[in-house]
């Protein structure tokens, strides 16, 4: 069985020392290794970005894709090889600027892959600009007035359309984060986990510390119940998208692959179809 050193290669991160990401990958590895996952089980899909480098880290197969376009490319290769474990990842601005467009339609149409958000508020690859998830007032080359336009909240965005697998976590939670991974591969259905993860060289603001004094941790709070989706946009709402751990969970509803005609009846809906070249060319 495959352990935490498999999913290892021997290509050192260029990351920024201390940028969140890391824990992010090594969380990915020690997930994949609980789930009883061997490298050839796993797909990476990545888009652009500093977070867009994390396909290339792990020992599995990866595709680096082009900018907002992970989603796509990981829902195709689900579709073709549905015995594939298949993660997509990528930044804020990947995932909630040029490719949100994909991020709604992909949680609405809940194909069984596993989506992580490296999420640090900032365009860090291009040396700090605001995207989409940096706060009002936020100041940065491309802003220096500050940001005018009011931050999204993914969680709200993902509740309303539809996401069946909500959870959030944060960087230095390594615990949480990996448990949160491994719930999200085993979710039969779309599974979206945002990560703060903070950029140490270009935003000052959301930084370790501040996270820590921000965040509100489900694990910390009795009574909550991820199976109701009124009481998750209730908290999402109260602690202003703050939350960490599972938010949201549906269980009863089946994945996109069970629904496609044709795979449902024949039982193909989680195995791959192998056809010839000349049945191929027929088609
Ligand atoms: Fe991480 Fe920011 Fe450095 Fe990019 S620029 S590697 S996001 S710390
Ligand atoms: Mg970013």
């Amino acid at each position: 069985m495959a352990t935490l050193k498999d999913f290892r290669n021997n290509i050192k991160p260029n990351w920024c020392p201390g940028c969140g990401d890391f824990s992010i990958q090594a969380a990915i590895q020690r997930a994949a290794a609980n789930v009883g996952l061997e490298p050839e089980n796993l797909a990476v899909v990545s888009g652009i970005g500093c977070s867009g480098r994390i396909s290339g880290y792990i020992n599995a197969y990866g595709f680096h894709g082009v900018h907002g376009r992970s989603l796509p490319i990981a829902q195709g290769v689900k579709m073709a090889n549905r015995e594939l474990t298949v993660l997509a990842a990528g930044g804020d601005g990947d995932g909630f600027a040029i490719g949100m467009g994909h991020t709604v339609h992909a949680i609405r149409r809940n194909i069984d892959i596993t989506y992580i958000v490296m999420d640090n508020q900032i365009y860090g690859l291009t040396k700090g600009q605001t995207s989409p998830r940096s706060a009002e007032g936020f100041k940065t080359k491309s802003t220096p007035a500050g940001s005018i336009e009011s931050a999204l909240s993914p969680l709200e965005v993902a509740l309303a359309a539809g996401a069946t697998f909500i959870a959030q976590s944060f960087s230095s939670n390594l615990k949480q984060l990996t448990s949160l991974i491994e719930q999200g591969m085993n979710h039969k259905g779309f599974s979206f986990i945002n990560v703060f993860s903070p950029c140490v060289t270009f935003n000052k603001v959301n930084t370790y510390d501040w996270f820590k004094e921000n965040i509100v941790n489900l694990e910390e709070t009795p009574d909550y119940d991820p199976s109701n989706r009124v009481m998750a946009m209730t908290k999402i709402m109260e602690t202003g998208s703050m939350l960490t751990g599972l938010i949201y969970q549906n269980t009863a509803k089946t994945s996109y692959e069970n629904h496609v005609p044709g795979f449902k009846e024949q039982g193909l809906a989680n195995q791959n179809i192998q056809i010839s070249e000349e049945e191929f060319n027929k088609l």
